[in-house]
């Protein structure tokens, strides 16, 4: 079958619903996808009805409520369709059943929100997001919260955020003129960066199977450096993995599009096209989930760990952003001329202003145990935010300020002033790649995200932000008498008050660290202390206000980060302390006896055996080390469990536990070294890097 047949075959889309519902019940439910209008039971119900017939038409004998917990993954808990009456066997799924679900809330990470005595938690139908076949299972994209209605999930800020930035965008156009306009899109498009390997060569290794990432491993003779990797010939096995990912995600209606070789050895990309942020995010999580199970059926398996192997580039996700209307409008787009493009530039300083005043919350948003090794680490964006514009952008910016007076003065002179203003071609706007947030023609491209976050939270955090900054401008607008000049008033303000957030320069270099730090920018450089700044007061004010996230959602979802973090770190010392003394240990010592026992044959015969007691020498003091660095790991770990306050034990993890585990590691990655492959007790980065052929 071509690709026209398959895509989306196993997705309740509108073509289907419109073939499938009557006209009456299809507009409605359009009137609540587009419009959020309020669902009615009689609408449910009918849609039920053909949800049910057309998955039991494509074989599937199970429905669940399909959700995204705090855990970062998706989850379900399937019922068959399966029902009785009058003593017969039936498909039945109703419309009560499509709306709503019950669930055990105690089983996932609630932070404390659910009282031990009320332990459900519910899951609602999120009919933005299509219903779709999954492993003969009809899969519902649903919400999931409390008893006491709140959000247990990424799914319910990201709706709420998409509510309130709908609300000011909107007020913002109406205010500029724009009439016409009466709800805004946002629009995402994620990049996914992975890693592949041999699945048996893989699994020889606790570290990968616990953890994801190596927690041991020297730097192998060849790694990236010869740069032959990027855009590379795709391997046949690979390229075989490709074609059947993408056909399990065409059938999902997963716009996949672009896929290449990536920087790292091993390490590869793969793009959708972009679409509405909701079913982006939904899409993200199953291509995730795909690329997984792909794998694995090909012998390999995908790492989506946003650091699998030191000294090598991690994973990231792109998350690129922009904002439409429903009049097909992208307004980001700066046209032809930037510097009169009014919407075009209140969007542009809301964006300015969100990201500077809230840099924190957009470094909480990728904030996790696996993206702290990624960020600042010479191929990924550093903990600090800053935003590229490109220069074009920045001189046509320039002007306006430099013109502000006579904007004041001359009430025609805007058009005047903005003629002398370059017309901005698109593509000089994309040569920076260095920067977390860089501005790429009409989207802007987040970079900080790891491979393995959801695009959730950054979503929620732009949306909101940039929300709040336009709530802001509607009511200078709302109190003017003259709409251009109060705009280029704001440009101004926005710019002296937020220009310290741009940065056109390398990202990557120490030079940026320090001019960060003069322009007073935040460098939050680990989870926790991201973490501590989700409680800041602006915070908690903001999403209070916007009703995003309330107060005490907040503190819950606050405290599962710091305990998911917590709990990471937990996982990799075991497993480090374990592969040290059961594995690495015994390894070494068995190569040096070895070599203590061909220096003593070679002394027999008056041969040189120099080399060997050296070496020997050299690899016992540093089985010294490992082993009793392995014994300060696991006491560290055992004081541990005695701390029960949240954030204390994340520190604890972050000043206690990460440093013994990089002394520790530095020692065994010594030993190896010294030690022949034949002997070290698992694949090496060498093998494991270059292990799919
Ligand atoms: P690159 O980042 O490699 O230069 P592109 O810029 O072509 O690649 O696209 C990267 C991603 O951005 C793709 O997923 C694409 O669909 C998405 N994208 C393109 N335009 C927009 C837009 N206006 N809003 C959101 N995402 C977009
Ligand atoms: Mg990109």
């Amino acid at each position: 079958m071509g690709i026209p047949e398959i895509f989306a075959c196993n997705v309740f889309n509108e073509d289907v619903m419109k073939k499938t519902l009557s006209p009456d019940i299809f507009k409605k439910l359009l009137k609540t996808v587009d419009e959020g209008a309020e669902l009615d039971i009689t609408v449910a119900q009918e849609v039920a009805n053909a949800m049910k017939d057309w998955a039991i038409e494509k074989g599937a004998t199970h429905y669940t409520h399909w959700f995204q917990p705090m855990t970062g993954i998706t989850a379900e808990k399937h019922d068959s369709f399966i029902s009785t009456k009058n003593g017969k066997i039936i498909m039945e799924f109703s419309g009560k059943e499509l709306i709503k679900g019950e669930s055990d809330a105690s089983s996932f990470p609630n932070g404390g929100i659910r009282a031990t005595f009320e332990a459900r938690g519910y899951t609602a139908w999120d009919p933005t997001s299509y219903a779709f076949i999954k492993d003969k299972t009809l899969c519902i994209p649903t919400a999931f919260f409390s008893y006491s209605g709140e959000a247990l999930d990424k799914k319910t800020p990201l709706l709420r955020s998409l509510d309130y930035l709908n609300k000011q965008a909107v007020k913002v156009l109406n205010l500029l003129g724009n009439k016409d306009v009466k709800s805004i899109k946002v629009n995402v498009g994620a990049e996914q960066e992975y890693f592949l390997i041999d699945k048996e060569t893989a699994n020889k290794r606790k570290d990968l199977l616990y953890t994801g990432r190596t927690l041991f491993g020297a730097k192998p003779p060849k790694g990236q450096e010869l740069e032959d990797h990027y855009y590379g010939t795709i391997k046949p096995k690979v390229k075989a993995f490709m074609e059947d990912l993408n056909q399990a995600l065409w059938q999902l209606g997963i716009l996949a599009k672009t896929e290449h070789n990536e920087v790292a050895p091993s390490q590869h990309e793969l793009a959708p096209i972009y679409s509405t942020v909701n079913i982006a995010t939904d899409n993200n999580q199953l291509t995730m989930e795909l690329l997984k199970k792909v794998a694995d059926k090909h012998g390999l398996i995908c790492l989506l760990h946003e650091k699998p192997f030191a000294g090598v580039n991690g994973s990231g996700k792109h998350n690129n952003w922009s904002i439409s209307t429903d009049t097909g409008v992208n307004l980001f787009s700066p046209g032809e001329t930037p510097g009169e493009n009014l919407q075009f530039l209140v969007f542009l300083m809301a964006v300015i202003k969100a990201v500077h005043k809230y840099q924190e919350l957009y470094r909480l948003s990728v904030a996790s145990a696996g993206n702290d090794h990624r960020l600042g680490a010479n191929e990924a964006p550093p903990s600090i935010l800053s935003i590229f514009v490109g220069d074009d952008l920045i001189s046509a910016l320039d002007a306006i300020i430099k013109n502000e007076d006579v904007y004041h003065v001359h009430k025609t002179v805007m058009e005047l002033g903005a003629k002398i203003l370059p017309k901005l071609p698109k593509d000089t706007t994309d040569r920076n790649r260095t920067s977390p947030l860089a501005f790429t023609g009409n989207k802007f491209e987040f970079r900080m995200v790891g491979s393995n976050d959801s695009i959730a939270d950054c979503n929620v955090v732009l949306n909101t932000t940039v929300a709040e900054v336009l709530s802001e401008f509607a009511i200078l607008l709302e109190n003017s008498t003259n709409i251009p000049n109060t705009v280029y008033k704001i440009v101004s303000t926005t710019i002296k008050e937020n220009g310290a957030i741009l940065f056109n320069g390398n990202s990557y270099s120490k030079e940026w660290v320090e001019e960060a730090e003069k322009r007073g920018l935040a460098n939050l450089r680990t989870t926790p202390e991201a973490c501590d700044a989700y409680t800041l007061d602006k915070n908690v004010a903001l999403f209070e206000k916007s009703g995003v996230i309330t107060s005490s959602e907040l503190k819950a979802r606050q405290h599962i980060m710091f305990e998911n973090y917590s709990r990471i770190i937990n996982v990799e010392a075991l497993t480090m302390a374990e592969m040290a003394k059961k594995d690495i240990y015994p390894a070494v010592n068995k190569y040096i006896s070895k070599l203590i026992h061909t220096a003593e044959r070679k002394e027999r015969v008056g041969a040189d055996s120099q080399i060997d007691l050296a070496v020997a020498k050299k690899l016992s003091v540093l089985n010294v080390n490992i082993y009793k660095k392995a014994e300060k790991l696991t006491s560290l770990l055992e004081k541990a469990v005695k701390i029960t306050d949240a954030k204390v034990l994340a520190f604890y993890y972050k000043d206690k536990i990460i440093p013994c585990m990089k002394s520790l590691r530095a020692f065994a990655d010594q030993a190896e070294i010294y030690t022949p492959d034949t002997l070290w007790p698992f694949p090496t980065y060498g093998q494991l890097l270059f292990s799919v052929r």
